[in-house]
């Protein structure tokens, strides 16, 4: 789907594990300040899509922009890039041995070259924002899933990135926490944060998303809004995933 003012693009992006074409000729466009929901089932390329949005993972052919300009392929100019857009994965990946504080302040003063005072009242104004300035000097383990998961959100909003990828953000949590994972989602969408998020949760997909991109086999089969997709899915590969899961 064209827009307006792109902050993300795909064109044509390729990709294959050995003889597995996981991405198969990817055109994405996604807007500033876009919510775009990357639906599908598992082992269609969802993840190896947001990777190939930051260069986690390489790919053979295409072109990637990230507000307009190309991704680097590697050095400071990718890892500059990169810190542009943020990313939350399934597994928290907190460091264990350090507190909340310091696993949101450790790569502002690494990669943004921030003061540990500056650092510390950015991560404290970001934890505060979502919902956990008193827990700021305990350790990981002491708090919960959802918990955890809300300081990984904010130690990538630290970094003040464009964009923020989330990879099945709460598929690790137990329901209780999913929701107040999907509520900070939901208001820095209202915030105007430019957002692809590969999730399960179709009420998140049905409330949050300006569109919805189904992925089938390495291939965006549809790439429609919200409420088209969920009550008309042009195409049996999506009638038939939404029938599994809904
Ligand atoms: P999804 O996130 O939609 O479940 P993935 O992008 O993780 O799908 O994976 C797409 C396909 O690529 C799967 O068949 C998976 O097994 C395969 N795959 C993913 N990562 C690798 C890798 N590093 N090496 C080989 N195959 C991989
Ligand atoms: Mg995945």
């Amino acid at each position: 789907m064209a827009v307006a003012d792109p902050l993300i693009e795909l064109r044509g992006v390729n990709k294959h594990f050995g003889t597995l074409h996981v991405l198969q000729d990817i055109h994405l466009s996604v807007g500033r300040g876009e919510v775009v929901v990357v639906i599908g089932p598992s082992g269609s390329g969802k993840s190896t899509l947001c990777r190939a949005m930051n260069r986690l993972e390489s790919v053979e052919s295409g072109e990637i922009l990230i507000d307009g300009e190309p991704l680097p392929e590697e050095g400071k100019a990718l890892a500059r890039l990169r810190a542009e857009v943020g990313m939350v994965f399934q597994s928290f990946n907190l460091f264990a041995h350090k507190t909340v504080l310091a696993n949101v302040s450790l790569a502002q003063m690494k990669v943004r070259k921030r003061k540990r005072d500056e650092a510390d009242r950015r991560s404290r104004e970001l934890l505060e924002r979502v919902g956990l300035a008193a827990h700021a000097e305990k350790y990981p383990s002491q708090l919960s899933g959802g918990q955890q998961q809300r300081v990984a959100i904010a130690r990538a909003l630290a970094m003040d990135p464009k964009a923020l990828l989330f990879d099945e953000p709460t598929s690790a949590l137990d329901p209780e926490m999913i929701n107040e994972v999907l509520e900070v989602m939901r208001q820095l969408a209202r915030d105007g944060m430019t957002m692809v998020v590969v999730t399960h949760e179709m009420g998140f997909a049905r409330s949050a998303a300006n569109r919805v991109v189904f992925m089938a086999d390495g291939r965006i089969v549809e790439d429609r809004a919200p409420e088209d997709f969920f009550t008309a899915p042009n195409s049996e590969r999506a009638r038939d995933f939404l029938s599994k899961i809904l």
